[in-house]
């Protein structure tokens, strides 16, 4: 296991104003970020000249990460927390336990949560936080020692009112259950609100554990009927099928769409006629995996990206669609499910062959706008149901796309750079307004 931080692949970068780990070449998600920012920022008027605030993270903490293993030796793991910007509200985003974690990408991820939480108007921040490890190599009591000494090492920058951690790859309820706590025991009383994502029984929200992919469907469905996709005979592909792409795939073939590729770490399964989402659902909650499925055919990772199909859903990992496979992909309309599936170089390409990318800044924002929901109603202690969480989750979602889609309209840009442009104004305008201290 390495000990010195991850860069990703070329961690030194040729000098410039910025600090060397912020600058773009090589810098894998962080660089593609950059690009995103630089997009956009002819369309900032005179807030440009904050831009560079959206170069530059707040805060980054690094932290080791030590624990007894079952077997009596002492491991070490590395872990981060990132604060991209804390204009608007506290630090928002989750918490990724995955092998290839890198600073990177949770540079990337803080920044995406930024935009993304201005981009649905939710009082927060932005930043994200993970653990370069493979949990499913963990026993349940590792992961256990893990999450709770990695909580105490952030302990000192999280909190109900500045830094709300949440799930993401590899992180559920009990991870959540297992932060709240030990945050809890380390701070005398029992803060709800330092994490979202939640069991129910612990202060968590109804609702909750869907609201991603039900998110990407509302979006979806608008996105579609701007370009006169017929959802209930679509086609899908939909790569990772966890929280977000399986209940997203559900949420579509429960509308008449057709779910006939998916493809996870296991690999990838294909049936023309479309596949049976529960019995696929129930499958990977039994097996941990698409991989084995009866009644689908199996075909190469690689073939995924040729698939004849109407909508593409990535829902995975970042930079899976590249200028490599861009030009393979038949589906007229792209719904991010994941953040920083496209590289900028696969954006141009998909642009120029007409094919709607609908962001993960706005498409994925499902997510953290019911883990809002979730934080208010552990500050009020006074819980909603579950129709009345939905019916808000779809308002706002519907809201937050009908005007970015205008602003696309009006400016001839892209979903991306239109979503980027309100969330960067936001953001801006209210570094603006609190000015420089001191
Ligand atoms: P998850 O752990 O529930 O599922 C991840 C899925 O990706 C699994 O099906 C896994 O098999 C698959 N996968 C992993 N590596 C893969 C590979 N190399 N090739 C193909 N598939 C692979 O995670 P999730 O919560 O569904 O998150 C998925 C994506 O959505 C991530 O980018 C995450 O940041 C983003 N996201 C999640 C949430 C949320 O609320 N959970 C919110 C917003 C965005």
């Amino acid at each position: 296991m390495s000990q010195a931080p991850n860069l990703g692949e070329s961690p030194i970068a040729p000098a410039s104003v910025l600090p060397s780990y912020l600058q773009a070449d090589n810098l894998g998600p962080w660089g593609n970020y950059l690009q995103q920012v630089d997009r956009v920022i002819p369309y900032l008027g005179n807030l440009a000249r904050w831009a560079e605030t959206l170069k530059r993270p707040k805060r980054i903490l690094i932290v080791d990460v030590p624990i007894h293993m079952d077997d009596g030796t002492v491991a070490h793991f590395e872990g981060y927390r990132v604060q991209h910007n804390v204009s608007r509200g506290p630090g928002k985003g989750g918490v990724r336990f995955h092998q290839d974690v890198t600073l990177s990408e949770v540079m990337a991820l803080s920044a995406w949560m930024s935009v993304k939480n201005a981009a649905v108007n939710v009082p927060y921040g932005g930043a994200k936080g993970g653990i370069r490890v493979d949990p499913k190599k963990l026993s349940h009591g590792e992961l256990e020692r893990m999450t709770r000494r990695y909580t105490s090492e952030i302990g000192i920058i999280i909190g109900p009112n500045k830094d709300i951690p949440a799930p993401d790859v590899n992180t559920n309820e009990q991870i959540m259950a297992w932060m709240m706590d030990t945050y809890s025991m380390n701070t005398g009383s029992t803060a709800t609100g330092v994490v979202t994502g939640k069991p129910v029984d612990l202060g968590g929200s109804l609702g909750r554990r869907e609201a991603t992919g039900r998110g990407v469907f509302t979006v979806g469905v608008e996105a579609a009927r701007h370009i006169g996709l017929d959802i209930s005979t679509a086609r899908l592909a939909v790569q990772g099928f966890g929280n977000v792409g399986g209940i997203a795939g559900k949420l579509f073939a429960e509308a008449g769409a057709r779910v006939i590729a998916v493809q996870d770490h296991g690999g990838t399964i294909y049936r023309e006629a479309g596949l049976d989402v529960p019995a696929l659902l129930a499958h990977v909650a039994r097996t941990g995996s698409v991989a084995g499925f009866a009644g689908a055919e199996v075909i190469a990772n690689d073939q995924f990206w040729d698939v004849d199909c109407d909508i593409l859903i990535p829902a995975a990992l970042e930079q899976q669609i590249t200028a490599a496979n861009a030009g393979r992909i038949k589906a007229r309309m792209i719904i991010e499910g994941a953040n920083g599936p496209t590289t900028p170089a696969a954006d141009d390409i998909l642009a120029s062959r007409n094919v709607l990318v609908v962001p993960d800044v706005i498409a994925n924002a499902g997510g953290v706008t019911v883990s809002y929901f979730e934080w208010v109603q552990d500050f009020s202690s006074f819980f909603w149901d579950e129709e009345e969480i939905n019916a808000r989750l779809v308002k706002i979602m519907k809201t937050a796309f009908a005007g970015i889609w205008q602003v696309a309209q009006e400016n001839k840009v892209s979903l991306r750079t239109a979503t980027f442009i309100v969330a960067c104004q936001r953001i801006l305008h209210t570094r603006e307004l609190r000015g420089l201290y001191p």
